[in-house]
């Protein structure tokens, strides 16, 4: 301390060593961050250089530096003893958190935010994270317990040292006296496959678009993002352009659940994201750099030390949303209430893999298959003439098993194949009885219908005309898987359909 030149400024000699390191790494006039002159520093209010200060204020910035931390400053003889905390300030007792012990930062310090630019020490952008009050417990040389008092952090906290490295840790039960620890591993909420629900339940649903890519869910906590597959891996390593919603999130704590696709011409491509989901995290750093993946974000599932997954699907999409989340690889995605047919149209007509009906009113049951969650991948609808009928067996022995279906064309009815699946047990009824009154000895469809498709057939006069839904067309003109969607009494049959 001999010789040392503090004496002509506002603080005392030893605080202007004390700051010597902090002048040091720093830049007249190429950082924004204030550089209190030796000479004609402002320096500490009078009355905050007392060595046994019950405490002081405090400031914790929130620093997207290169790698992201947060600065917990505490006003100590004039100056901001610094520490810099990778995860920031744990929430709950019993999390022990690394923290690097930096240099004193001046007083001014506390006022400070804005961007260091690049090139200089600390590039990145500098936020005020909290600020506040906090008072002295202990203060030695290898433990320091403040009780802070800021609008975020608030209680107790013990930063403690053993040999060079400091940790911290909250002594205090969690701020947020509801706040429970998230869970290490979520697993995802699954959908049946299935059909659009019926028009006048369709208030009840909500419909998004199925995005062809891998599942994946985020646990994000101390500003840190971990990845995992469907079946409870742990995949971060495979998509590391991801990890900058973290940054994004900063000190917000969520599990987060969504699809990674690879978009090629604004589609998800999975042939795209291939070559992705089993690459090695070197080969992954490079293919994230020639063709990133979009994390599409759809629900919520924990929130801030609060579990979202007995909320309604509706609510937690309205928390998801406010969340805000949009970044270079991540978005939100919309979904859609009300009108499922134009979803179900809209997807077609991108050529999406399908759409996926969510009930408004249904929890989230981690790793179930539950009828609250539809996906539906039939796309195409079609128009067809029903000409006849097998009965069924088992649970529909009293009625039909599948109808027989064709497609008006010149020649007559053309045979286009037969569906069994779609009908509800009223539309089974009806249509056994509306089938009755038209019945007929000979088939109305033009040309055979292959024997190993109709056993022993009732044939019927081509008057009803219902919509299917259906995967593709085969190559020789069936409809491929089609389920059915109800009659269509608006049409005439003799109308050539879709
Ligand atoms: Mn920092």
């Amino acid at each position: 301390m001999a010789g040392d030149s503090g004496t002509a400024t506002g603080y005392p000699p030893r605080m202007a060593a004390r700051l010597d390191e902090y002048r040091s790494k720093r830049r007249p006039g190429r950082t924004p961050e204030p550089l209190p002159d030796r000479a004609e520093s402002s320096g500490a209010p009078p009355g905050h250089e007392r060595h046994d200060s019950p405490g002081g204020a405090f400031v914790v910035h929130e620093h997207h530096a290169r790698s992201l931390h947060w600065d917990v400053r505490l006003e100590r003889d004039g100056v901001l003893v610094s520490f810099a905390v990778p995860k920031g300030l744990p929430e709950e007792p019993g999390t022990v958190r690394l923290a690097v012990h930096t240099e004193d930062h001046p007083m001014e310090y506390a006022d400070f935010s804005g961007r260091i630019p690049e090139g200089e020490y600390g590039a990145g952008e500098m936020t005020i994270w909290d600020r506040g009050r906090y008072e002295t417990r202990k203060w030695s040389d290898d433990e320091i317990s403040v009780v802070l008092h800021g609008e975020r952090a608030r209680g107790r906290y013990v930063f403690f040292r053993g040999g060079s490295r400091w940790q911290v840790i909250r002594s205090d039960p969690p701020s947020d006296p509801g706040a429970a620890p998230m869970p290490e591993v979520v697993r995802p909420m699954l959908a049946v496959a299935g059909t659009l629900p019926a028009p006048e339940e369709e208030r009840a649903w909500a419909f998004e678009f199925k995005w062809d890519g891998v599942r994946a869910l985020a646990r994000v906590e101390g500003g840190r993002v971990r990845l995992f597959s469907r079946r409870g891996d742990d995949i971060t390593a495979t998509y590391p352009e991801l990890a900058g919603l973290g940054a994004e999130l900063g000190t917000t704590r969520v599990w987060l659940d969504g699809e990674i696709v690879a978009l090629r011409d604004g589609r998800p491509s999975f042939s795209a994201l291939g070559g992705r989901v089993h690459a090695s995290p070197r080969r992954a750093t490079q293919l994230a750099a020639r063709q990133p993946v979009t994390y599409l974000v759809f629900d919520l599932l924990y929130l801030d030390g609060h579990s979202c997954l007995d909320l309604p699907y509706e609510q937690r999409r309205r928390l998801l949303d406010k969340l805000g989340l949009d970044g270079p690889h991540w978005r939100v995605p919309p979904h859609y209430t009300g009108d499922g047919a134009a979803v179900v149209a809209a997807a077609a007509e991108q050529e999406l893999e399908g759409v996926l009906a969510k009930r408004l009113d249904s929890v989230y049951r981690p790793g179930e298959r539950g009828t609250a969650w539809v996906k539906i991948t039939d796309l195409r609808t079609a128009e067809v003439v029903v000409g006849g009928w097998q009965p069924g067996t088992g649970r529909r022995a009293g009625t039909f098993g599948s109808l027989l279906l064709g497609i008006p064309d010149e020649d007559g009815l053309r045979y286009v194949g037969r569906v069994g699946t779609g009908f509800t047990d009223d539309a089974l009824r009806s249509l056994r009885t509306k089938l009755n009154r038209i019945e007929r000895r000979t088939s109305p469809f033009a040309g055979a219908v292959p024997r190993d498709r109709a056993h022993a057939p009732h044939w019927v006069s081509p008057k009803l005309v219902g919509e299917v839904a259906f995967k593709a067309w085969t190559n020789d003109g069936r409809l491929r898987a089609p389920t059915w969607r109800g009659l269509r009494t608006d049409r005439d049959p003799g109308e050539p359909a879709s």
